[in-house]
């Protein structure tokens, strides 16, 4: 019912040659085939992004943005890039909430609910990660961090903007670790986000939307992840740096 969604975050990673040797393996390789059956998604660094634009004109697959700033007008904030420069750019999705900006940079849960916003008024799909550290989990606060954070955001938007979010459960302990939550512990968890969110916009609204799943997702372990009931696709790190785990990994989203 839902058609599969596969992210790769290149996180600060790339170079203009890596990168454009690493778009045209994909695209040798089946990339674009791919694309009938699921949704595929590249983000890379924002230097990149109209190089990457470029290389994927003419194909179906979409552009993301790692990161924006809540503010929405032009102005004196260096540094920043908001969301309608992304829109400039053919982004149509960013991420928000992720794991590394919540740590290195302080984001709070108010913060990436602002910025979930500012995707939305502008036209962008806000890709909204969440998940706990392994110490949570081990303290037993795996629900009241998640519901934390996705009622944060939930709760700060109205039923339509709320049915445009695509959401990622990423546990922490299992970024970049090569530790993978396993299919059942992923698939708990999402059925619980979206039964969180079934409290705010219903069931039948909660039921259409994309939770995808994220934490050192392979080609190996892709296909059992993904066949979940509640996984509708991956958020990918490391792996998205090979053009062969990569397309495994969508091959598994089939
Ligand atoms: P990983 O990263 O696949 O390298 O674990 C996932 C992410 O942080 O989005």
């Amino acid at each position: 019912m839902r058609k599969l969604l596969v992210a790769a975050n290149w996180k600060m990673n790339g170079r203009l040659e890596q990168n454009r040797a690493l778009l045209q393996s994909l695209k040798n390789n089946g990339l674009l085939e791919l694309n009938h059956e699921v949704d595929v998604l590249i983000i890379p660094p924002a230097c990149y992004l109209s190089q990457v634009s470029q290389e994927l004109v003419g194909t179906q697959v979409k552009l993301g943005a790692q990161n924006i700033c809540s503010w929405l007008q032009d102005g004196a904030f260096t540094g920043e890039m908001n969301a309608q420069m992304m829109v400039d750019l053919n982004v149509s999705h960013v991420l928000v909430g992720h794991s590394e900006r919540r740590a290195f940079c302080a984001e709070s849960d108010e913060l990436v609910a602002e910025k979930t916003k500012a995707c939305l008024v502008s036209g962008l799909v806000p890709l909204v990660c969440v998940g706990e550290t392994l110490d949570e989990r081990e303290q037993g606060l795996l629900q009241a961090v998640l519901s934390r954070q996705v009622l944060t955001v939930a709760k700060s938007l109205d039923e339509e903007a709320l049915s445009k979010v695509v959401w990622a459960y990423e546990p922490v302990w299992a970024i970049g670790t090569g530790l993978t939550a396993t299919p059942e512990q992923a698939q708990e968890v999402h059925a619980f986000i979206r039964s969180l969110l079934a409290t705010v916009m219903g069931q039948v609204a909660a039921d259409k939307l994309h939770i995808l799943y994220g934490g050192s997702v392979k080609a190996n372990n892709a296909v059992e992840l993904f066949a979940q009931k509640d996984i509708d696709g991956g958020l990918i790190g490391g792996a998205s740096l090979s053009a062969s785990d990569f397309l495994g990994i969508c091959n598994a989203a089939k």
